[in-house]
């Protein structure tokens, strides 16, 4: 199989870029409103939980956010930025550089940050956590010798009527030309017995390149910045017709909880981090009251 070449008109993928299809139509007549794409994080909160799901993707209730969430995006932002720099540029230094940068701006910008109320040595361990997990990506590869094609690509194709949708944080070629996808994790790595349960994100990516760029990626890794852990797996036919298989039941399990306003609550030990306990009839909350009128679902 010859290298994969950029199609006409992507073109250079780096820094940033958007690559979408036109929304659907979706059917009228549900009693909530159909959540206008899936991405890998819907999928795995729907099979979670669907009462969740309905109050986080469709309710929009609002949800606090998590340290570690916060401290992830900012790990994120760094890595992006290492890579927007020529081969030689980017070093250990620049990353960092990059991330007190992340830092100085969430202070003074960002109010999911402002939200976690750090302050003194707290606000120091954190940070601390962030460098941590930055020189932990040092320890696992050399940034010089990786030939990014896409940095935070967003790509987006339909699947048996709905959109789907994830962001890739690296897109690059390996020596054999081969598409590469690379997930950088910030949280703990599972155990080898868990490992198959990560896998649902990587087949969405392996999906979403093979619809959009027309080739399947060779490799998807698993970086876990924090154990030096990676994990690879790679795409088959068999994996990704089977993703869409899966995608494709969830969206259908969506659309009929939507229609009938059927979402039920799933307990189990995610309820010990879920921010909607007070609505959860598992919690002796009550779900029904809806923050607008049920309406005719919309596309985008
Ligand atoms: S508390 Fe548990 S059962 Fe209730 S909505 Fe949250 S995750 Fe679902």
């Amino acid at each position: 199989m010859p290298p994969f070449s950029l199609p006409d008109p992507v073109g250079l993928l780096l820094p940033v870029v958007r690559v979408g299809v036109p929304p659907p139509v979706y059917p009228a007549g549900m009693a909530r409103v159909l959540p206008s794409t899936l991405s890998p994080s819907k999928v795995s909160a729907f099979k979670d939980c669907a009462l969740a799901f309905r109050f986080s993707v469709i309710d929009r209730l609002p949800e606090p956010p998590s340290p570690a969430a916060v401290k992830g995006t900012l790990v994120h932002r760094a890595l992006e930025q290492l890579y927007c720099a020529a081969p030689e540029g980017r070093t250990r230094a620049a990353a960092l550089a990059a991330l007190g940068a992340a830092f100085d701006h969430a202070r003074r910008h960002d109010g999911e940050y402002a939200q976690l109320a750090l302050q003194g040595e707290a606000e120091e361990r954190f940070r601390d956590d962030a460098e941590r997990l930055v020189h932990g990506y040092f320890e696992m590869e050399d940034p010089t010798t990786i030939r990014p094609i896409g940095i935070e690509l967003l790509l987006e194709a339909e699947l048996d009527g709905v959109r789907v949708r994830g962001i890739i944080d690296r897109l690059e070629l390996d020596a054999q030309g081969e598409l590469v996808v690379t997930d950088y994790k910030t949280g703990r790595a599972p155990a080898p017995r868990h490992e198959q349960g990560r896998f649902g994100g990587v087949h969405f990516y392996a999906f979403l390149c093979e619809a959009m760029l027309g080739r399947r990626p060779a490799r998807v890794q698993l970086l876990y910045l924090g154990d030096g852990v990676t994990i690879v797996a790679t795409p088959s036919e068999q994996s990704v017709r089977g993703l869409e298989r899966r995608v494709g039941a969830v969206w259908q399990a969506v659309e009929r909880a939507c229609a009938a306003d059927d979402f039920r609550p799933h307990p189990g030990p995610l309820c010990d981090w879920c921010a909607f306990q007070a609505h959860c009839p598992a919690y002796g909350g009550d779900p029904a009251p809806l923050p607008y009128a049920p309406t005719v679902t919309a596309g985008v």
